[in-house]
């Protein structure tokens, strides 16, 4: 058996950051909170845990004047007016990238457009960029075109959450711009998460099976399974090494490994090497 590992493997660099930035604050500050989940992996997510870094689903539960980080996929506007209102020091651990999409739409609105994301709807990050513009819509699918006929205005600006797939946008776009006068897209996606998909495809095209490894909850390696899985049925995804079937992957020839940008890369050198143990 071959095993090909992805080239982009490990955190992506907002990953990264959010990361680094949440260990600095625990080691400076004593009472540090986090709403949510600072990125979508559950392993990374215990670790800032152990820093003693507190995770909340309400600034409610945070009392006043203690650290609040906001995640890597970012917060709506109004996050920030209660954490002041509340007299935290905000951490903003928000991916630059994610901030970009922020200060997009906000210019689009201002230059008139009406704001349209396309993203998954109960994504965290979806939830951020909508949430600094008034009144954005979410499209998820073409089925939500049709649903918002009445609702699309004359001069929209499209963005995307920055996982999404590029195909998937473009049926979108193509199904928008026959219920509006003006249409302006601006490509949001991330360059790790259009590498990796790039990647994903190379590898569901040249090995006989190939291995997704990340969270259940994350939106860039679940794009990544599904992309792989439109070329190559043999595509399986996992969470950790120790759920690799031997059984299953014994009758391979050769097997490709990719990881989503929140999936450590540990976790991703286990996995290669319980393969080459086969
Ligand atoms: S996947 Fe892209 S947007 Fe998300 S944290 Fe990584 S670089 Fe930032």
């Amino acid at each position: 058996m071959k095993t090909y590992r992805a080239k982009h493997t490990g955190f992506c660099f907002g990953v990264k950051r959010a990361i680094q930035m949440a260990k600095e604050t625990a080691a400076s500050y004593k009472n540090v909170y986090i709403k949510g989940d600072l990125v979508h992996n559950e392993k990374v997510c215990r670790q800032i845990e152990k820093t003693g870094i507190k995770r909340v689903n309400s600034l409610k539960s945070i009392p006043k004047h203690a650290t609040i980080i906001i995640k890597a996929h970012g917060e709506p506007y109004k996050t920030y007016q209660e954490a002041k209102l509340r007299n935290l020091k905000i951490v903003d651990a928000t991916c630059s990238m994610v901030l970009d999409i922020h200060k997009k739409v906000r210019q689009l609105q201002d230059e008139g457009y009406q704001i349209i994301v396309v993203g998954d709807r109960n994504h965290q990050e979806t939830k951020g960029i909508i949430g600094n513009t008034k009144g954005g819509l979410i499209v998820e699918n073409n089925l939500d075109v049709d649903k918002l006929k009445g609702k699309i205005g004359k001069k929209v600006g499209v963005v995307c959450q920055s996982t999404q797939d590029i195909d998937k946008i473009s049926q979108i776009i193509s199904q928008l711009v026959r219920h509006t006068e003006k249409l302006l897209f601006i490509n949001t996606i991330c360059l790790p998460t259009r590498l990796r998909q790039e990647e994903i495809k190379k590898l569901a095209s040249v090995c006989e099976a190939v291995l997704v490894i990340g969270s259940r909850k994350s939106a860039n390696t679940k794009r990544l399974y599904r992309l792989g899985k439109k070329i190559n049925k043999n595509i399986f995804w996992i969470d950790n090494p120790q759920k690799i079937n031997k059984d299953k992957f014994d009758k391979f020839q050769s097997i490709g490994i990719i990881g989503g940008a929140s999936t450590p890369g540990e976790i991703l050198e286990k996995v290669y090497k319980e393969l080459n143990d086969l």
